[in-house]
């Protein structure tokens, strides 16, 4: 029946039945899943929810698809994986919305991604205000993505790059023998331009700003190119040659634009200065289009909105009864049936997208500066207009990010999903929207070779009966506390000192004054947009990180920080900033070596009598250099394989089977096990074999401690998920020996996490606490928020309407504030 797919199979009794699973840790599952149904997936971070959800369920759905499609298709389409599993019946069609950045350097938006860019250039083409004489444009000229609409200047980037004598000199002092011009290659290169200077006679010993105007703005920016021949100064032995004269700036934009090296184009454009186009003022759009209104503004206005503005903006047009009829000679089509039905239209989408509590982005936003959650909510958003039914939606933790206040429009958006004939399958650990499923299947009971198995599949109260779930008691019970400020005795630590930013000026943040208390944990909260990340991730982050001269990662097109002044922030030697980023790009990195703990296992082998006997050092049991890997994958431990049809896919090493290591190597052993097999070993069973080597035992009491003791030491860093990657982080901080004052910058670290996670999470950050250091975590889980000693909530609302400070306290003070929305929700946690 696969060649019959994507036709639905016949319909069966409504179930998805997954028989003898075994991706990753799955142990032989057999699960029956129910369709048109919501369903949660729910168990220990590592228990292998996604292994069954992601990697079993939508992969055998996208595997079968792929069957479907003609071979030469298939290479245009990413290809998943077969995942490990008998058989699986009843299985529609699969959609999975999980949870990734965009592409850092494409050109897709907001607009773009939820297709209501469409709806409002259709708008303008069609019902837009022409100015006299001017004839109607198409909508792909409204588009800087097209030919039609790009400007002519900046082909639609809406950013121009000039060069200037600034730019291209930056230190006048120098001479053109000392490299006053630092734009020009380096190497024998440059010094040939500077030969053919001084034969054409110019003066290339003096400094810069001695040289008359007229030479240096030819030497700069002259487009002439003399050919000369030039006998090379001080150098005896060289020839005479004929040699092509570049200024600076044909040096410059011949190398951006024709250079094949990636590197050599960023270093010339270091060199030249980046601001809004001047021919379309940065929006990227010809003069015609820009011409164009409607009501009054262009669309590069309307595109700079936040949503719940241009919701106002079109919504006189969408409630007329009276519309006209169109017609192509009318100059301004506002009040024609075309608007109406098309506003209408944006409208409703709109509507969604606010209820989804994002009205305070705008389409022209670039979606890499997103969060995760926003994209994909924008993403769930836009599926409910695709019309799709008879799908299986997998997505992935669709609460994080949101307020407790935006959860429940969330939980409507999936409700429609479902009722438009869809099934919904989430891996979520809000307990509040777990609660609200039809169905629920608990993994577990533990992470790693700990779980793997499903312990409950059924309606959700039935979970109550399961003593082994871990999930039972947060969902039934409150689930014991997360550990509170103060060392668990109850009350808030006293802060110790402040540290005041005064006057910032950032996004949504405007003249805001805020204060953060030191030696204790704080939690900042508010609706998503209103500023947390902001304050916390950017601002606090780079005003403590300049102090201490640590380079502090900028966001590409960020606005300027601007900050009146920083107090107290002597008090803090070191910044640390805790994130959800993996640990390498590459499997060459591991956790292993990430937390350094490789190297004392390596020094153990090399000084093992073997080790001596061969003359291996601790070099000999790396993977990543020559000597003591297998060569055929250079330590890899896999090798691409080229199949007919299919994009490069992988496959274990012939050579070492996977091991990475040269037979010579493994022949080498500590205390019985060869150095593959030690890489092998879980935390857990590594932290008995290697008790006795300090340096490795405490990296790996660590690990255990933040609930990673079931992950294998050379689990490649590409396998991990964002938040086994952050605990890493934490683990690697916490074996460090605490000298001085730390401050610890966390970013809602309990995404990802299941509550049984987020109390083992807790409890070390409030170690760090405890061991003098201050931690400010960006936090929507009340229960964090309810155990931290200091609270600060921004809103009122998102984007323009949020920014401000609404309640500031302990979180019992909080909890009475009359103004904070968080308030309601941090009195319950209290309890
Ligand atoms: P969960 O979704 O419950 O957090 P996962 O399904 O991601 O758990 O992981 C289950 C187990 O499988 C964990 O031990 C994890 O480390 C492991 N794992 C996850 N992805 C891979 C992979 N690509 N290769 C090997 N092991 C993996
Ligand atoms: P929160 O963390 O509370 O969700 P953010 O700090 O991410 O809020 O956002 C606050 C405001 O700043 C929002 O209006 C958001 O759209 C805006 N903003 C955030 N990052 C950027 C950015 N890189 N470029 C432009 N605006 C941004
Ligand atoms: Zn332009
Ligand atoms: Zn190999």
């Amino acid at each position: 029946d696969d060649l019959q797919y994507p036709v639905p199979a016949p319909a069966t009794d409504g179930f998805v039945r997954v028989r003898g699973a075994r991706e990753n840790n799955l142990r032989n599952v057999d699960v029956d899943v129910p369709r048109d149904a919501i369903v949660a997936f729910t168990g220990v971070s590592g228990s292998g929810k996604s292994s069954l959800a992601f990697g079993t369920i939508y992969a055998e759905a996208q595997r079968r698809y792929f069957e479907s499609v003609a071979p030469y298709a298939r290479r245009l389409i990413q290809q998943g994986h077969n995942p490990k599993v008998e058989l699986i019946s009843g299985l529609p069609p699969a959609v999975a919305l999980q949870q990734r950045r965009g592409a850092p350097s494409s050109r897709s938006t907001v607009g773009t991604v939820t297709t209501l860019s469409n709806s409002l250039r259709m708008l303008f083409s069609r019902a837009g205000t022409y100015p006299a004489g001017s004839t109607q444009l198409d909508s792909d000229a409204f588009s800087p993505n097209t030919a039609a609409g790009a400007c002519r200047e900046c082909h639609g980037l809406g950013v121009a790059h000039t060069v200037t004598e600034s730019s291209l000199v930056p230190d006048p002092s120098l001479t053109i023998r000392d490299g006053a011009i630092a734009a020009w290659p380096g190497a024998w290169q440059g010094k040939n331009l500077r030969d053919i200077l001084t034969h054409l006679g110019y003066d290339v010993d003096v400094p810069w700003r001695k040289l008359p105007r007229k030479h240096r703005d030819w030497i700069l920016f002259t487009e002439e190119q003399p050919v000369v021949e030039v006998t090379p100064q001080r150098d005896r032995v060289a020839k005479p040659y004929k040699g092509r004269f570049w200024s600076a700036r044909s040096y410059v934009l011949h190398t951006l634009a024709d250079s094949q090296s990636a590197s050599m184009r960023d270093r010339v454009l270091a060199y030249m200065e980046s601001g809004p186009c001047p021919r379309c003022s940065g929006t990227g759009l010809v003069p015609e289009a820009l011409a164009v209104t409607f009501a009054g503004r262009t669309i590069a206005e309307l595109n700079g909105l936040p949503m719940v503005e241009l919701a106002e903006v079109v919504r006189p047009t969408a409630v007329l009864d009276d519309a006209g009829t169109a017609s192509r000679t009318q100059l301004s089509g506002e009040s024609n049936e075309v608007a109406v039905a098309i506003t209408r239209d944006l409208l409703q989408r709109i509507t969604v997208l606010l209820d989804l509590g994002l009205g305070y982005l705008a389409l022209g936003r670039a979606t890499p500066t997103l969060s995760p959650g926003e994209m994909q909510r924008l993403r769930i958003a836009t599926q409910l207009r695709s019309g799709l039914f008879g799908v299986i939606y997998v997505l992935d933790e669709p609460s994080a990010g949101l307020h407790p206040a935006d959860a429940e429009p969330l939980l409507e958006v999936l409700e429609q999903l479902k009722s438009s004939g869809n099934s919904v399958f989430v891996v979520e650990h809000n307990m509040d929207v777990v609660r609200r499923a039809d169905w629920l299947v608990d993994v577990g009971p533990r992470a790693g070779e700990g779980g793997g198995e499903v312990l409950y599949s059924g309606p959700v109260g039935g979970l109550a009966a399961v003593e082994e779930s871990v999930t039972r008691p947060f969902l039934f019970d409150d689930g014991g506390s997360v550990p509170r400020g103060g060392s668990g005795a109850g009350r808030a630590r006293e802060p110790e000192e402040w540290l005041e930013l005064k006057d910032i000026t950032r996004h949504n943040l405007r003249g805001l004054d805020a204060e953060f208390p030191l030696g204790v944990l704080t939690a900042v909260t508010g609706v998503s947009g209103s500023g947390k990340s902001t304050l916390v991730s950017k601002v606090l982050g780079e005003a403590v990180g300049s102090g201490l001269r640590t380079p502090v990662e900028q966001d590409g097109a960020a606005e300027p920080l601007e900050l009146g002044s920083v107090l107290g922030s002597h008090r803090i030697d070191r910044l640390v900033t805790v994130d959800q980023k993996p640990i390498g790009r590459t499997p060459r990195s591991n956790l292993a070596t990430y937390t350094g703990l490789f190297d004392a296992v390596r020094k153990e082998f090399a000084a093992t009598e073997q080790a001596k006997a061969r003359g291996f050092g601790a070099g000999r049991f790396s993977f990543n250099v020559a000597g003591g890997r297998c060569e055929t994958c250079q330590g890899e431990g896999f090798v691409a394989v080229e199949l007919l049809f299919l994009p490069g896919s992988y496959g274990p090493c012939p050579e070492c089977a996977g091991s990475r290591y040269n037979p010579e190597t493994l022949e080498v052993q500590y205390r019985g096990r060869d150095i593959a097999e030690v890489l092998a070993m879980t935390v857990d069973a590594a932290s008995g074999f290697l008790a006795a080597v300090p340096a490795a035992a405490r990296s790996l009491k660590s690990l255990r401690d933040v609930g990673l003791g079931y992950l294998r030491l050379g689990q490649p860093a590409t396998e991990l998920s964002g938040g086994e990657a952050q605990r890493i982080k934490l683990a690697t901080e916490l074996q460090r020996a605490q000298r001085g004052h730390s401050l610890y910058l966390l970013d809602e670290p309990t995404t990802g996490l299941h509550p049984a996670d987020v109390q083992l999470l807790m409890a070390q950050l409030h170690g760090l606490v405890d061991a003098g250091n201050s931690v400010v975590v960006v936090e929507h889980d009340m229960a964090v928020v309810a155990g931290a000693d200091w609270v600060i909530d921004l809103g009122p609302s998102g984007g323009d309407k949020g920014g401000r400070i609404m309640a500031t306290g302990t979180p019992a003070a909080v909890a009475l504030s009359a103004e904070s929305r968080t308030a309601p929700y941090l009195a319950t946690a209290l309890g």
